[in-house]
């Protein structure tokens, strides 16, 4: 962490974001990207080293790639199936996370320090990032023009920081969250769980992710780069954990899968899950943001997924908003877009959880039995087993135009990502759009269709026009050009469509050429209004 030290009182800053987990570092990455002033601040020293998320899906690594990370960033595995297992009556559960989705794969796991490492190296390139640590936010005001944020340094001594926005990234036991009155709704598990992470395991460690779904012990089982492999032991009633902690117990909870010679445990800790989210993510110039606003248990792997949505949701509205392209009344929809399908990932963990871990071996035949039942349908099966019960991440409400075209883009949805060509690269899509808002011309450029006037206002509000040739179609005109490649991009879009999509890759607007004027109008409209 740099050791850069704020004025005692700053009155530049755009952002102040609490909090330099993997959800405070993205929003970092991001703010740094879309040239925010901001300053991170966070009470310890140095990233936490315990072990927490493993699993990422592909909704995650697109932002990452957002916030401008590769592949080389950070090493992950792809998981090619999940399989759940009853004691009693063998698999009653399997879900393919075989291939990819808008570029990526759908299931990967990855060692989470190395992730931060890599964010945190990321916002170093930014010079409009600034990072402090060591600095604890201890109390917050807020007035009708800024934040004014109270903090204290590692002797003690307390300065004061000024910011026009306020993110809370501060954790499960978040002080912003208390701060603002926001307290967490939900349940408290009464288990607690033991997750050991062991090194050594190069060719020895499972290849997929399993869940021995006992009722006596559930254990989730899984892979992680560095030949590591982890295990999390539910705790039985009467078990401490201290006594689980002991490096016989470890022996013995391990026994069925490896011999103590055979690995080294690298860590373990005990935890106990919660499934909370608050009521607000916002509070006038403050905001929430990853496991400060909502706590999953980690049953469907969306702890952090969910806190990197929120990063991508809010990073380019506050940028725009710091920025006067847009009205300070967008920022209201980061709520309305977030918190609802936050809410629906915890749900689904709570779901994954009654399976995982039935409380008898009575509810065990029921559970898994119904579920081997399921199975035998067709529809039904596809249904688990290619992830449609995951909740789609696309808003009822919120910044975009609602309705629907004749189109199959969805508006409040992202827009698909896949290969395409310029004339010198094959890239990834989403490195195409690049970090401003973009209307794209699907199979169309989108330039003669626009007015001068209007042109420019696009351009003020943080607007770039993008010609999506289809395959063969040769570039028109001077308007950036890539030809699509691959078939997910714009499967369903007619030939000459228009879509007007937000940084953060959720379509805002879609419409058939005729109406371009239109789109770019009323997307003008909801950016100032
Ligand atoms: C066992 C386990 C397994 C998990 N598995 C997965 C998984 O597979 N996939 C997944 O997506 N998620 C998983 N998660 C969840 C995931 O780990 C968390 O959602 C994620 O780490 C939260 O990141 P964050 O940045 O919001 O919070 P944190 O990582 O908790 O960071 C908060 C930061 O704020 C700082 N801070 C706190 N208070 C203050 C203050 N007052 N002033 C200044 N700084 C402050 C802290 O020092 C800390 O650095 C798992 C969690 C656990 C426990």
């Amino acid at each position: 962490m740099t050791t850069y030290f704020p004025e005692s009182t700053r009155n530049d800053l755009d952002v102040l974001v609490v909090g330099y987990g993997p959800v405070g570092a993205s929003l970092a990455a991001l703010l740094g990207r879309y040239g925010v002033r901001a300053l991170v601040i966070d009470k310890m020293a140095d990233i936490l080293l315990a072990p927490r998320a493993i699993a990422l899906d592909n909704e995650a690594l697109r932002i990452l790639q957002m916030a401008g990370l590769t592949d080389q960033s950070f090493a992950r595995i792809g998981i090619q199936e999940v399989n759940l297992h009853c004691p009693y009556l063998g698999r009653f559960g399997h879900i393919n996370t075989q291939g990819t989705v808008d570029g990526h794969p759908k299931l990967v796991t990855f060692y989470q320090p190395d992730l931060e490492r890599a964010l945190r190296q990321q916002v170093t390139t930014f010079p409009n990032i600034q990072v402090c640590g060591e600095l604890e936010l201890m109390d917050l005001q807020q007035t009708s023009e800024a934040v004014t944020a109270r903090v204290r340094d590692s002797s003690g001594g307390e300065h004061l920081i000024r910011a026009r926005y306020l993110v809370g990234a501060d954790g499960a036991s978040s002080r912003v969250r208390s701060l603002i009155g926001q307290e967490f709704q939900g349940q408290t598990y009464a288990e607690d769980w033991l997750i050991v992470d062991a090194s050594r395991r190069e060719n020895r460690a499972i290849d997929h992710v399993e869940f021995i779904c006992d009722p006596k012990r559930p254990t989730p089982h899984m892979p992680a780069p560095g030949g590591r492999e982890r295990w999390e032991f539910m705790l039985q009633p009467g078990e401490t954990r201290e006594h689980m902690e002991q490096t016989e117990t470890l022996a013995t909870l391990l026994a069925p899968w490896v011999q103590p010679e055979d690995l080294t445990i690298e860590r373990h800790a005990v935890y106990r899950f919660h499934a909370r989210c608050c009521d607000r993510f916002q509070n006038g110039r403050v905001f929430l943001a990853g496991d400060a606003a909502h706590i999953t248990p980690p049953f469907v792997g969306q702890g952090l997924v969910a806190g990197l949505r929120d990063a991508a949701n809010l990073a380019w509205k506050l940028a725009w908003v710091s920025q006067g392209k847009a009205t300070p009344a967008i920022l209201d929809s980061y709520d309305q877009e977030r918190r609802p399908h936050a809410r629906q990932m915890i749900d689904l963990a709570k779901m994954m959880g009654r399976f995982v871990m039935p409380r008898s071996t009575g509810s065990a035949l029921a559970i898994h039995g119904f579920m081997r039942l399921v199975n035998l349908i067709p529809p039904a099966r596809t249904y688990f087993e290619e992830l449609k019960v995951k909740p789609a991440n696309r808003f009822k409400r919120g910044l975009f135009c609602p309705g629907r075209s004749r189109s199959r883009i969805a508006r409040g949805g992202q827009l698909a990502q896949d290969l395409v060509r310029t004339d010198n690269q094959i890239l990834l899509s989403d490195d195409l759009l690049g970090d401003r808002l973009t209307l794209v011309g699907i199979g169309i450029d989108p330039q003669p269709l626009l007015n001068a006037s209007l042109r420019q206002s696009w351009e003020a509000a943080g607007g770039q026009l993008l010609h999506l040739g289809l395959r063969g179609q040769p570039r028109q005109g001077t308007t950036a050009f890539a030809e699509i490649i691959g078939n997910g991009l714009v499967a369903g879009a007619p030939k000459g469509w228009l879509a007007v999509v937000r940084p953060d890759r959720v379509v805002m607007h879609d419409g058939p050429p005729a109406q371009a004027s239109a789109l770019v109008t009323a997307s003008l409209r909801m950016l100032q209004y």
